[in-house]
């Protein structure tokens, strides 16, 4: 099954990707947290990726496109996969398209968290992540039990740089401008679903698994 995760940024894609990675046994590929983790490792892709993220403006196609080419060619990736943040603007789109047709695999289906607006910048400013796992709590709609302790492996939760009020609007002008066209891009190509975000997560998780049961027969 392979499965894009679509949304704006704090729509709850890594929430639910994380779930769903439950469910069915996939990986979770998001770019934002492979461009995470080479700033941390210091790499010359991750101190591109930097100043890109603290500006909230995109990593350029380019460099997204080939880590994404290479991790999907990993053999967790056999039996599929949940892109989450992946593709961004329609030329990554049209790039997914050829890689998958050269590892001899289609989309499965596209699901969109849809969330107003005004919702957004709440949910991103109050993003907590583990500096561990990477898990996602929310400081008001998802706290953990201990405040600043991850629940699943006790680390050590942090907040994002670019999870500011003005880096924020920057990513949501972004999303607006580039990401957002591929709601239609998808629709044309049948594979486009949207699910409500504004329900308690367990609900999209089951909203999402509802859908995902039901395309992969
Ligand atoms: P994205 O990956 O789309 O940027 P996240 O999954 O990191 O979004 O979620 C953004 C924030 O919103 C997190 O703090 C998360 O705990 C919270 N969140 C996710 N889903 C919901 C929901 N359905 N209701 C309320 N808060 C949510
Ligand atoms: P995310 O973790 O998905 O919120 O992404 C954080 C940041 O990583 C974004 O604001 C971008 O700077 C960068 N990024 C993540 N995914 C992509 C992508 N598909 N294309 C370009 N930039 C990306």
């Amino acid at each position: 099954m392979q499965i894009v995760l679509m949304g704006a940024p704090g729509a709850g894609k890594g929430t639910q990707a994380a779930k769903l990675v439950k469910e069915f046994s996939i990986p979770q590929i998001a770019t934002g947290d492979m461009f995470r983790a080479a700033v941390k490792e210091g790499t010359e892709l991750g101190k591109q990726a930097k100043a890109c993220m603290d500006a909230g403006k995109l990593v350029p196609d380019e460099v997204t496109i080939g880590i994404v080419r290479e991790r999907l060619a990993k053999d967790d990736c056999k039996n599929g996969f949940i892109l989450d943040g992946f593709p961004r603007t329609v030329e990554q789109a049209d790039a997914l398209n050829g890689i998958l047709s050269e590892l001899g695999k289609k989309l499965t289906a596209v699901l969109n968290i849809a969330v107003p607006a005004e919702d957004l910048i709440g949910r991103s400013v109050g993003r907590r992540v583990c500096k561990n796992c990477g898990a996602t709590y929310h400081v008001d709609f998802n706290a953990p039990k201990v405040e600043g302790i991850c629940d699943e492996c006790g680390g050590e939760l942090y907040q994002r740089a670019d999870d500011t009020v003005e880096t924020l609007t920057n990513r949501l002008n972004v999303y607006v401008e580039s990401t957002r066209p591929l709601i239609d891009y998808y629709k044309r190509a049948g594979l486009y679903t949207e699910v409500d975000g504004r329900q308690h997560i367990d609900k999209v998780t089951e909203a999402l698994i509802k859908v995902l049961t039901s395309v992969n027969g």
